[in-house]
């Protein structure tokens, strides 16, 4: 499908990819993510019902919005989840519908999502070590990631991606097996840089472990790895090959091979907020507009504001870099 009057930013950049947080609640505590205690989450009547993120849904795909990914918080503890992905799988003009879990209840959910239409997943897992599951998260659930992927894979999952978030001096030991398993399995992991987003403020640069550094490792320890092209150059994602025919990897190296150049995304908070980078300082509040009973075509002007105004990128590499008042969960990744 074509559109005649695309997305388009000051810089060139045509959007067609759009990230739909559908809660800020999460039945785990990543660290890097959320606080251990005292999250203050939203309440329920400010975050977007089916039928508000529906709607913005079709207003987006009208405007050129091809790719949709559903995300959280964790997705998963939305009620009914399965009834939303049904209504967004069914508009027409979505060529790609994906959702982004941590996994914990996904044996649960594997086939409902499944039967609704759901194709594509990607699921959260740092590590095959149970201890080092709790440190990270603080929940002992890696049981329940496990067996939620080998659910994924017998309902029919095909493609499923592994997101590992890489922090140095933390999870060295984890990405050899991590990818091993990933090979054994027919997944693909994306290993994910540590990024400024955690709510505690426990980021800086030399907590990051570096795409080059895990390249280099899995390279030795498994088979060496060579670069692909990626059928979509504007995807976060640099991929590689194993030489040995095992598959591919990817890396999405925010920190170290910043890919804003090429960005195609937007973002809509659980609480019905626009964004036009993870990182945004700025957004426009969507649901404040719909709630008042504004028609399709004032959403559609604000979509198109938003995308206008949006910067370059992020200055995460610079002494100019501030971080975004909204912390990972509470923005949608
Ligand atoms: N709860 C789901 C999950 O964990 O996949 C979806 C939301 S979570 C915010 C989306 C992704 O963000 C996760 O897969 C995790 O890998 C990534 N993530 C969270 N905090 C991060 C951080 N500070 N830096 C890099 N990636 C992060
Ligand atoms: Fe929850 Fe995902 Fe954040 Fe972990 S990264 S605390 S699973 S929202």
């Amino acid at each position: 499908m074509t559109n005649a009057n695309p997305l388009v930013d000051s810089f060139g950049r045509v959007h067609d990819n759009l990230r739909v947080s559908v809660t800020d609640r999460c039945n785990i505590r990543c660290f890097y993510c959320m606080p251990e205690t005292g999250v203050e989450f939203v309440e329920r009547s400010q975050i977007l019902d089916f039928e508000e993120i529906e709607r913005f849904v079709r207003v987006a795909v009208g405007m050129g919005i091809r790719k949709l990914r559903v995300t959280g918080g964790e997705p998963l503890v939305r009620r009914d989840l399965p009834v939303l992905i049904r209504r967004l799988a069914a508009i027409p003009g979505i060529e790609d519908l994906a959702l982004t879990t941590n996994g914990v209840l996904l044996e649960e959910f594997a086939q409902p999502l499944f039967d609704a239409g759901l194709r594509r997943l990607n699921v959260h897992i740092d590590t095959l070590d149970r201890a080092r599951f709790e440190q990270i998260t603080r929940r002992d659930d890696l049981g329940r990631v496990l067996r939620g992927l080998a659910t994924a894979k017998r309902v029919g999952f095909t493609r499923i991606k592994l997101n590992a978030v890489a922090v140095k001096n933390l999870v060295e030991a984890d990405i050899v097996p991590l990818a091993r398993y990933a090979r054994e399995n027919g997944f693909e992991v994306r290993y994910i840089e540590f990024m400024p987003l955690d709510a505690q403020n426990l980021w800086d640069r030399g907590k990051v472990l570096l795409a080059d550094d895990m390249i280099a490792q899995l390279s030795r320890e498994i088979s060496p790895l060579a670069p692909v092209p990626d059928p979509d150059p504007r995807a976060p994602a640099s991929e590689y090959a194993y030489a040995d025919g095992g598959g591919m990897v990817g890396f999405i190296a925010s920190v170290s091979r910043p890919f804003c150049l090429n960005c195609n995304r937007l973002r809509l908070t659980a609480d019905g907020h626009l964004r036009y980078c993870l990182f945004a300082i700025e957004e426009d509040d969507v649901k404040a507009l719909m709630r008042s009973g504004a028609p399709d075509e004032e959403i559609a002007a604000l979509v198109r504001r938003n995308v206008a105004g949006k910067w370059e990128g992020h200055e995460i590499n610079s002494t100019k870099f501030v971080a975004p008042p909204r912390p990972m969960y509470s923005i949608g990744g």
